[in-house]
């Protein structure tokens, strides 16, 4: 029985570490949860699973999530604010901590999972983005084991030799897919123009608001070639993007005697969720099994950097190295916010990145405490450019 931390409970991916936990009830225990603002959410949660543990990150919200958690699940500690969440991922009775809060808020508790040695499912990309460094330092040192549940990178881990890109090995390039986002064959004219429905609106998996933004403008991807870098070692130019609108086809490994390893799947996140979880045994996750006789085409292209900026931005971050990743991360989440609220339209999204990471000179945080220093500065000149765009 392993026990299970997931921070980030009451969203999307969340949800559905809960939906394979529940295929699972004698291999898993929900030991402690966590929730950003979703009181609601959260004591629903602890009413279903009784954890041991509950933290709401908003303090503001302590009085009323520990009311409502009280009335579900009296044997629930509930806890408060951003240092409980750190304090829930290196609990000695914790052993696998799912790392599902969106953004940079999840860096902090990712950290502390790493050092606590925990077995640490990544979804979070963000904290890979801002301090790769960092949380591959603290799980080398405590021993914690790493497992990728974004879909491409779980994928990747499945076609590499033992999971890593190691060149001895013969593995020339990793290949991320991309589905292309809602607005894949739209004119920059229509991007330029498009609204929130339209942006949420992926086409082939349902995701939080802030992926989904990212997606549509392949930040997501952007952010993604980043975390595969921090994961598996490799300069940016062994690291491809493939556009593949059917998302069958998640990521390929290719060696150099010209062999590619691709991994397939339905769009479903419960397959890396599952792979991740029960590593290394295979278990079920309840997702649909491929019908390959039925799939009449694969198609590959590759990405318009015209049309889609931002991939471009985050290899440049990529290359620049030291501070640029955090600056265009933060600058990127104040521009998807902005965006979400109807502050900014969706072509100055990629604009207010494009101008944060101008102004700011690339210097080399080198702990948890100068990472964030550099974030809050990014978004303070993201807010200004933001505010510059605004409509
Ligand atoms: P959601 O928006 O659906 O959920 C985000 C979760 O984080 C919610 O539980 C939310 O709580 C919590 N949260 C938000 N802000 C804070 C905060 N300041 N402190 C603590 N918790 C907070 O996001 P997704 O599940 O879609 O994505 C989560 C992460 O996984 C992201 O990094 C994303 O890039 C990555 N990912 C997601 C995939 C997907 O299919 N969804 C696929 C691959 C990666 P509340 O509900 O209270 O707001």
């Amino acid at each position: 029985m392993k026990n299970v931390c997931i921070q980030g409970v009451t969203g999307s991916i969340g949800s559905q570490t809960l939906a394979v936990i529940d295929l699972h009830p004698q291999r898993f225990r929900v030991t402690a949860v966590s929730a950003g603002r979703d009181v609601a959410g959260l004591a629903e949660v602890c009413q279903r699973y009784s954890p041991r543990w509950a933290v709401i990150a908003d303090e503001r919200l302590y009085v009323s999530a520990k009311a409502q958690v009280a009335q579900c699940a009296p044997d629930t500690q509930v806890l408060a604010g951003p240092s409980a969440l750190c304090e829930i991922a290196a609990l000695p009775e914790v052993d696998v901590v799912v790392a599902a809060i969106v953004g940079a808020a999840g860096l902090p508790s990712t950290l502390a999972a790493a050092q606590a040695a925990k077995t640490l499912l990544l979804a979070n990309k963000e904290a890979l983005v801002m301090a790769g460094e960092l949380v591959l330092a603290a799980a080398a040192q405590s021993g914690a084991k790493l497992l990728p549940i974004d879909s491409e990178h779980n994928g990747l881990f499945q076609c590499l030799p033992d999971g890593l890109a190691d060149p001895a090995r013969g593995v020339d390039k990793l290949w991320l897919t991309a589905s292309g986002g809602p607005f894949l064959r739209w004119s920059a004219r229509d991007i330029e123009n498009a609204t929130v429905a339209q942006a949420v609106a992926h086409p082939n998996w349902d995701m939080g608001r802030k992926i989904s933004v990212d997606s549509a403008t392949l930040m997501n991807k952007g952010l993604e070639v980043i975390e595969a870098q921090r994961l598996f070692g490799y300069a940016e130019d062994r690291i491809g993007v493939l556009v593949h609108p059917q998302s069958i086809v998640h990521a390929l490994v290719e060696y150099c005697d010209g062999s590619f390893l691709a991994h397939l799947g339905s769009p479903d996140m419960r397959t890396p969720i599952a792979h991740a979880l029960g590593w290394p045994d295979r278990i079920d996750s309840a997702a649909r099994h491929l019908d390959l006789a039925s799939l009449s085409q694969l198609q590959f292209e590759a990405p318009d950097t015209q049309r889609f900026p931002c991939l471009d931005l985050a290899y440049q971050a990529l290359r620049d190295g030291g501070s640029a990743p955090i600056v265009l991360n933060a600058a990127n989440e104040v521009a998807v916010e902005a965006f979400l609220n109807g502050g900014i339209g969706f072509g100055s999204i990629s604009t207010a990145v494009a101008e944060t990471l101008r102004q700011l000179p690339v210097s080399s945080p080198s702990d948890l405490e100068t990472v964030l220093a550099v974030d809050a500065d990014a978004r303070r000149h993201a807010q200004a450019a933001v505010a510059s765009f605004a409509r």
